[in-house]
């Protein structure tokens, strides 16, 4: 059994045991074993390992957990963004371009684009990334995005329920129909949640609640798309069916925030319904921002992800998303780069990852500053230095 010792370690985000919210440790070293960790402590007290990686007094964080991100698709909308930032508003509607190429692409093309993503975002620092379908939206289609997207996560999600592709347009009822039979059947082997957009101009609130339900009967988590371009029932179906995480939030009644906040653990560790905040999609499309303080205030948990996709958010870095949100969502920077690991963790309902105490997977990050505060200070520059996951350097 070979050992690992992390030492030097100037900053240690471990998000547990020490100080702050995020746990901090000084002068810190992190031992691993068989791809977890197994003892943080002081460096200068660290046990005898077979290798050692000196941090060089740098900052040392989790792995980013990035829990919403679309990378099954062919084609990119570069042009429509231009129009965009030309003064087009976003209405979801280019999701259907996106469609069409995924269609018309061979698998070793949808492939090679998912690995270049997981590729990018590794680099970045991301050691986790949830992967969706939803560029397919037929049966064989759907089918074989997630195929291909099990190939790089364990954390995948069919949504068949994306938009209604343009052959229903007329007949919503019957593609919803086909999203539970045998869209489904042939999508759940490769899949562990599902999710819907419940947005209008996507999919109503009793769409949605019938395609998730038949989902979860099928044994899949919940996640859902709610509440991004306008008010409406979406956050408020996640609560009811116990979602993971409800995902965007920009629009939010008293009435959603408080069905949030009602879903917290009595050992106040949280809410057991995350809200993931996906701010590179409002950087994207020129809208305002969620409101991060009114739900972390409200005692919600709170997540941040990329939403990286072809159309509306084709950012890969979730360093980008803290940055975004420390300046424009009002969140600190410790909440941040907390939402950016342990948040998109429990977004994910997993306790193994975006955490570095005994137990957890090595996955971390090792960055070219100081201290996790720079990942928001200095925006734009890459200062991840190493990346490692289970334990070893991709
Ligand atoms: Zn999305």
């Amino acid at each position: 059994m070979s050992s690992l010792l992390v030492d030097n370690i100037g900053e240690l985000v471990t998000n547990g045991a020490g100080e702050g919210p995020l746990g901090i440790r000084r002068d810190a070293a992190v031992l691993v074993e068989e791809g977890r960790v197994v003892w943080v402590g002081p460096s200068a007290y660290a046990p005898p390992a077979d290798r050692r990686l000196d941090a060089g007094g740098a900052a040392v964080l989790p792995g980013f957990v990035d829990s919403h991100a679309h990378l099954v698709f062919a084609g990119d909308r570069a042009a429509e963004f231009a129009a965009r930032m030309a003064g087009e508003p976003y209405t979801g509607g280019g999701i259907r371009t996106t469609v069409g190429a995924t269609r018309a692409a061979t698998d070793d093309e949808l492939r090679a684009t998912v690995r270049r993503l997981r590729g990018e975002a590794l680099r970045q620092g991301t050691t986790t990334m949830e992967i969706k379908s939803g560029y397919g939206l037929t049966v064989a289609d759907e089918a074989r995005s997630l195929r291909i997207a099990a190939e790089s996560s364990t954390e995948t999600t069919f949504l068949g329920a994306h938009v209604v592709p343009a052959e229903y347009a007329d007949r919503p009822d019957d593609y919803v129909g086909l999203v539970c039979g045998p869209m489904l059947a042939a999508a759940a082997p490769y899949a562990k949640w599902v999710d819907v957009f419940c947005e209008r101009g996507a999919f109503d609130v009793d769409h949605a609640r019938a395609i998730l339900a038949c989902g979860q009967a099928a044994g899949l988590g919940v996640r859902i798309h709610a509440n991004q371009l306008g008010p409406g029932g979406g956050v408020q179906l996640g609560v009811e069916l116990d979602a993971a995480s409800v995902d965007h939030c920009t629009h939010l009644s008293d009435a959603d925030v408080d069905a949030l906040a009602g879903t917290a653990h009595s050992d106040g560790s949280g809410t057991r319904t995350v809200a993931t905040l996906l701010p590179g999609a409002e950087f994207s499309t020129r809208s305002p921002y969620p409101d991060a303080r009114r739900l972390l205030d409200a005692g919600v948990t709170v997540a941040l992800a990329t939403d990286c996709n072809p159309g509306s958010s084709y950012t890969s870095s979730m360093a980008f998303c803290v940055a975004l949100a420390v300046r424009e969502m009002r969140m600190t920077p410790a909440e941040a780069v907390w939402a950016a690991t342990a948040g998109g963790a429990r977004a994910l309902r997993r306790d193994d990852i975006g955490v570095l105490t005994p137990g957890a997977r090595a996955d971390l990050v090792v960055l070219d500053a100081p201290s996790y505060l720079h990942l928001a200070y200095r925006p734009g520059v890459p200062l991840i230095r190493q990346v490692m996951r289970n334990g070893v350097t991709p």
